[in-house]
């Protein structure tokens, strides 16, 4: 039987046990979560053990992240799960603060982040949501002290404004991207997908071809705002309320205009019933 990873709640435990990680094991490596496990953390968790001596998963779910109308209290949280799946992946130490560990009472700082997180894409729609993972993720790689943090790129912007933040602070952990794990049909996993009806479900993967379709016609040499706009119409018709379709330069996440303006990125988010999906796929 694999060994239970440590478990700690608060900064005193979690110092004391990276620091003994530490000296066994040389390197540490990171991966943030908000729990809910599935195959697209798992997966950042194998990257973890190939780049370092010991992993560390941190389970938080941020409520700096979430906007009063948006989902924190019905967000889904299955702990014993976790756990028991990291156990068998051979996870060393599992952090998970409780809100009071992480934002104490009198808590009155945060790391407010510009450049990508101001591209017009979830900024736009979550206004919100990257002043408090940059709050948390900051705090994570400080408490952590990590050599290295797996993050998915399911969450394209998430890793850009991430990236950003950890250079700009002059944070020494490395920032990691790691490939979207897929359902078989092509939807991204994600820990929402337990929203879906069995008919939303069947609608989801719609995103999926409709980024791969879109990414086929521009390298075809389309416009691509044309493209887009058949793109919008097609999800649109499938059912979803559309958030974004749009090509972005992949590391600027400036839009673009041709092929040529690339490299390219495309995201979307969309919403279908009470569920907002995100993705995105390189061109
Ligand atoms: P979350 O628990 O949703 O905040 O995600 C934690 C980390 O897992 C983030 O770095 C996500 O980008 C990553 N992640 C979520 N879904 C996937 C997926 N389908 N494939 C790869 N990474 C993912």
């Amino acid at each position: 039987m694999a060994r239970k990873p440590i478990i700690v709640r608060t900064v005193p435990a979690l110092r004391k046990a990276i620091a003994q990680l530490r000296k066994r094991r040389k390197t540490i490596a990171l991966v943030p979560t908000m729990g809910a496990l599935h195959e697209g953390h798992f997966s950042l968790v194998r990257h973890a053990r190939k780049r370092a001596g010991a992993v560390a998963v941190s389970i938080f779910v941020n409520p700096k992240q979430f906007a009063p109308t948006e989902d924190f209290g019905s967000y889904p949280r299955n702990f014993a799960r976790d756990v028991a799946a990291l156990t068998e992946l051979g996870v060393d130490l599992v952090w998970a603060p409780t809100d009071a560990a992480m934002y104490p009472d009198g808590f009155s700082t945060a790391v407010l982040p510009d450049g990508p997180a101001k591209a017009g894409l979830e900024d736009t729609y979550r206004p919100h949501f990257f002043g408090g993972v940059t709050t948390v993720v900051a705090k994570l790689f400080l408490q952590v002290g990590a050599d290295v943090a797996l993050f998915g790129q399911k969450d394209y912007q998430q890793l850009k404004v991430v990236t950003r933040m950890a250079s700009d602070l002059d944070i020494p952990t490395k920032v990691v991207g790691c490939p979207t794990v897929r359902e078989k049909d092509g939807l991204a996993l994600s820990s929402r997908n337990v929203y879906l009806s069995p008919a939303e479900r069947q609608t989801a993967p719609v995103l999926y071809r409709v980024l791969k379709d879109s990414a086929a016609r521009i390298k075809a040499g389309e416009t691509i705002a044309k493209i887009l706009a058949d793109g919008r119409a097609t999800i649109t018709n499938a059912g979803f309320a559309v958030d974004y379709l749009e090509a972005r330069h992949a590391e600027t996440l400036e839009p673009v205009a041709t092929y040529g303006d690339g490299p390219i990125r495309l995201l979307v988010a969309a919403r279908l019933g009470k569920t907002r999906l995100i993705d995105n796929l390189g061109v």
